[in-house]
């Protein structure tokens, strides 16, 4: 193995000035084959399916396997899709972190995986240094391939951006979607039409609305965040785009196809797992959006490369919602097993699944809360007592109860805090939590929530702590940062004992993420060590450079 390593960096040099001297592709491939014969003993890799779950920690992963085996009623099989990808791929461990610092956001870390070069937090397709990356995405296509990306977030939101995008900070989302609008992508699916439309969408009545009302029938929320009046929906169509707004429009699209299927984020997992099986669901799922994207990226001869991210894992983690986060998981194994379904019986198709970062700090854990009741045992050793733990190590039935959570802890708190100042009582919270979770609060806990909320303050577009205050959320207020999110974060807390779990944090971890992966040969031999997120890219292009 040792001596194809420089050639393996020729292959790669050979691909990258191929690009910029302009060579047709039939060129790029010309030189590929004559290499063929060096390089038979490496697997060919075709397609490259790059799968991240942001927020995805082993603990994340750990909830969906302890549902999918423990829970009394759960509606997945015993063994989930990731069961199924390593029990004929493998699985490696990569630690996250940039250069410079021990924790990394999702901006920085897609830049890293996209990349291959270390990033600077917040940043998006730009290095340490400061200047523009070329991303995976960019290689494969100047080779001729078809490349897409898919997120249940915002196309303009970090993960995707870091892809396709080479902005100063993650922020800048109508910039972002400029890049995403130049990147020439063959497919391009998400959410967060918001930073793709004119901003005189926002005037009741005007042409430009009236326009977007026929262009997008289902759309609830016409909105624009843009400071000008570019309508890159057009723009994109004007480049051989389909656009593509809710599931017939994604189903009928042909060719390159830019869809965009809600006004910022997509469906939360609870509410995709309610609506899932509703004939009359207008926005597609995350399993939909890849399959179509794999069916139209497969469609080119040389091959392809798609990023699909499940995005709101990440989300739940911030917001400390541990059925939020369950609901998220069982999203991305329904993704992860049709993208599975799709690979059986090929050999051409490497799979990499990993996450960004860790969030939440998230974990099962045993506790002095609660002590369930002694019980009789069968056997000759408890004859004469009962089997007495001394600690509580947590009811499997919980794993149920977080699956039957009705609305994700934010939307409780949108319902509670548009209530009437008069009739935004500890009584009001009782009840919406009762009636949407499996983990009911009484009137003293509600009333421990809400007193947060006269320690947030509102400036200059931002939440932020009051300034004598602190927040009562607990020992880790200073890794609460979002006070936005902080009831949510805080009705987490008061029920965690019930739950049997705990939560570390309201931001990121610098826990190691798994690396999952399935292909051909050798190909996946690179990722069963303990890597850095900057190798992933690297070996991905040098897998896709060997075909
Ligand atoms: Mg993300
Ligand atoms: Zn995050």
């Amino acid at each position: 193995m040792r001596g194809l390593i420089p050639f393996l960096l020729f292959s790669f040099v050979l691909g990258l000035s191929a690009c910029t001297s302009q060579q047709t592709t039939q060129q790029v491939k010309t030189v590929q084959q004559k290499q063929s014969s060096q390089t038979e003993n490496i697997s060919k890799i075709k397609n490259v399916i790059f799968m991240i779950g942001d927020g995805m920690g082993p603990q994340q992963v750990g909830l969906l396997l302890s549902y999918a085996r423990q829970a009394p009623n759960a509606v997945i099989p015993r063994l989930t899709a990731f069961d199924h990808l390593v029990n004929d791929g493998r699985i490696g461990v990569s630690l996250p972190y940039t250069h410079d610092v021990l924790v990394i956001d999702s901006a920085a870390s897609a830049t890293q995986l996209a990349s291959g070069s270390s990033s600077g937090n917040e940043m998006t397709g730009v290095d340490s240094d400061g200047n523009k990356t070329r991303t995976i995405l960019e290689i494969v296509r100047d080779q001729g391939k078809a490349v897409g990306l898919v997120s249940d977030t915002r196309l303009t939101h970090a993960t995707p951006a870091g892809f396709a995008a080479h902005q100063r900070h993650r922020s800048m989302e109508n910039e972002i979607a400029i890049d995403m609008l130049n990147s020439d992508s063959d497919v391009l699916l998400s959410g967060g039409w918001r930073h793709w439309i004119p901003k005189n969408a926002n005037i009741a009545g005007s042409p430009e609305q009236l326009a977007l009302q026929k262009l997008m029938p289902h759309a609830k929320k016409i909105k624009s965040k843009r400071k000008d009046n570019r309508n890159l929906l057009l723009e994109a169509r004007a480049k051989g785009y389909s656009l593509a707004f809710d599931r017939d429009t994604l189903n009928q699209a042909t060719g390159k196809v830019l869809g965009l299927f809600s006004y910022s984020g997509m469906a939360n997992g609870i509410i995709e797992t309610k609506t899932k099986n509703d004939p009359n669901r207008t926005m597609p799922t995350l399993k939909e959006m890849t399959v179509k994207s794999i069916d139209t990226l497969a469609k080119n001869p040389n091959g392809f490369f798609l990023m699909v991210e499940s995005g709101q894992i990440d989300w739940a983690g911030h917001q400390n919602d541990a059925a939020w986060m369950l609901h998220e998981m069982l999203k991305m194994n329904e993704t992860l097993n049709a993208v599975l379904e799709w690979m059986k019986g090929r050999d051409d198709t490497l799979l990499v699944v990993t996450a960004d970062h860790e969030t939440g700090g998230f974990g099962f854990s045993y506790s002095g809360f609660n002590l369930p009741k002694p019980k009789k045992l069968s056997g000759e050793m408890f004859k004469d007592a009962l089997f007495r733990p001394n600690y509580n190590f947590g009811d499997p039935a919980i794993l149920d109860k977080l699956y039957q959570q009705k609305l994700v802890y934010s939307a409780i708190f949108k319902k509670y805090n548009k209530l009437a100042e008069a009739e935004r009582t500890p009584r009001a919270l009782v009840e919406l939590v009762n009636k949407n979770t499996e983990f009911p609060i009484n009137k003293t806990e509600a009333k421990r929530i809400l007193e947060t909320e006269s320690n947030l303050y509102y400036e200059d577009g931002h939440y932020s702590l009051g300034k004598k205050t602190v927040s009562r959320i607990g020992a880790n207020d200073a890794y609460y940062v979002y006070a936005k999110r902080h009831q949510g974060a805080l009705l987490a807390r008061v029920k965690a004992n019930d739950m049997g779990l705990t939560w570390s944090t309201g931001t990121h971890t610098s826990t190691p993420v798994l690396v999952f992966s399935k292909g051909p040969g050798t190909s996946t031999e690179p990722f069963t060590k303990i890597i850095h997120h900057t190798d992933i890219p690297k070996y991905l292009e040098k897998a896709m450079m060997n075909n």
